[in-house]
C-alpha cells in the first residue's frame, strides 16, 4: 500500500475515528499514521474541530430547546395560576351569592310570618342628612296594629286604618284638622305595614345573579349590640347598607349614603304582643280635646296605583 492510498483509507476513517465506532487496530493504524503524515493530521484537526463544532450545535439546540420548555412551563403555570385564581373567585362569588340568598329566603320566611302576627309595634328613626348644606332632618314613625286596627304616628299627625276598609282616618295636631277619607281601593289589609321590612326582598331578584353579586358585598358587624348582617349594594361612595339581625333575620337598619350629597338612615325596632286597646282606641277622638279641630269628609277618587306613586315619591326623597 502507497502512502497515498494510505492517506485516503485514513481520512476516510476520520469521522468513525472521532466517534470512537472503529475497531482498536484500525485506530492503532489510524495513528500510527498520523504520527507521521503531517497533511492527515491537518485534516485531522480540521474534522476535529467541525465535529466539536457540531457537539456546540447540538449544546445549542438542546439550549434553546430548554429555553422553549421553560417558556412552556411558565405558560403552564400561569395557566393553572389564572384557573385557580378564576375558581377560587367564582367559589368566593358563589359562596356571598349563597350567604346573600341564605339572609334573603330567612329574611322572607320572617316577613311572612310577620304578617300573620295580630299584635305587633314598629317604631322607625329616620336620620336625613344634606352633606352640603349639613341641613339634618330626624323623626320617627310608630306602627300600631292590633285586631285589624293599624294607627300610624307620623310627626304632627296620626293616620288610623281598618283593615280591608275604604276608609281612613288622618288627623293632622299642626293645623287641628281630622280628615274622614273615603277612597276607592282597600287601603290596609293584615301585614301590609310589614311592607317596611322588604327593601331587601325586593333587591334580592336585582342582585342574586351572579354578575350582580361584583356590586354587593356581605359583612358581619355590630349595632346597638345586635350581630348584623351587613349587606352592602353599591360602593363606598355610594351605598345602601342593609343591617339584617343575625339571629332574628329582621332588618333593623338602612344606609343609604352618596358621599357628595347625602346620608339617610332609618333604624327599624319590631316588638310583638306589645300593642294595648288604647294604642289603637280611635274613639279618642270623640273626646274633648278633639272639640275644636276641623273635621272634614273627603271622597279620593285616585287609583291605589296613583295613591302608591304618590306614596313612592314621598318615601324615598
Ligand atoms: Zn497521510
Amino acid at each position: 500500500m502507497n502512502s497515498k492510498d494510505k492517506c485516503e483509507i485514513v481520512r476516510d476513517l476520520s469521522v468513525l475515528y472521532f466517534e470512537k465506532s472503529i475497531n482498536e487496530g484500525s485506530q492503532e493504524f489510524v495513528e500510527e499514521h498520523l504520527k507521521d503524515c503531517e497533511d492527515c493530521r491537518k485534516f485531522y484537526k480540521t474534522i476535529e474541530s467541525k465535529i466539536c463544532n457540531e457537539d456546540e450545535k447540538d449544546k445549542l439546540v438542546t439550549k434553546q430547546f430548554k429555553k422553549i420548555y421553560n417558556h412552556i412551563s411558565l405558560l403552564k403555570i400561569a395557566l393553572i395560576t389564572i384557573l385557580v385564581i378564576i375558581l377560587i373567585a367564582t367559589l368566593m362569588l358563589s359562596s356571598k351569592v349563597r350567604t346573600f340568598s341564605n339572609i334573603v329566603n330567612k329574611s322572607c320566611e320572617k316577613i311572612e310570618y310577620m304578617k300573620t302576627l295580630d299584635n305587633y309595634k314598629i317604631t322607625v328613626k329616620t336620620i336625613k342628612k344634606d352633606l352640603q348644606t349639613e341641613n339634618i332632618l330626624e323623626y320617627s314613625e310608630n306602627y300600631y296594629y292590633k285586631d285589624g286596627i293599624l294607627k300610624v304616628e307620623s310627626g304632627d299627625s296620626i293616620f288610623f286604618y281598618k283593615d280591608d276598609s275604604y276608609n281612613s282616618v288622618k288627623v293632622y295636631h299642626d293645623l287641628k284638622q281630622i280628615d274622614f277619607c273615603n277612597n276607592n281601593f282597600i287601603q290596609q289589609k293584615q301585614g301590609d305595614a310589614i311592607i317596611l321590612f322588604s327593601y331587601i326582598k325586593d333587591n334580592y331578584q336585582r342582585y342574586s345573579s351572579t354578575i350582580y353579586s361584583l356590586i354587593f358585598s356581605v359583612r358581619e358587624d355590630r349595632y346597638n349590640g345586635i350581630d348584623c348582617y351587613v349587606i352592602r349594594f353599591g360602593n363606598n361612595n355610594n351605598y345602601r347598607d342593609i343591617w339584617v339581625d343575625k339571629e332574628k333575620f329582621i332588618t333593623i337598619r338602612e344606609v343609604n349614603e352618596d358621599s357628595l350629597s347625602f346620608y339617610n338612615e332609618r333604624v327599624f325596632t319590631f316588638e310583638e304582643n306589645v300593642v294595648t286597646n288604647d294604642d289603637i282606641d280611635i274613639t279618642i277622638l270623640e273626646s274633648s280635646e278633639y272639640t275644636d279641630y276641623e273635621k272634614n269628609y273627603i271622597e279620593n277618587n285616585i287609583t291605589k296605583k296613583e295613591f302608591m306613586d304618590i306614596f313612592d315619591s314621598l318615601q324615598w326623597q
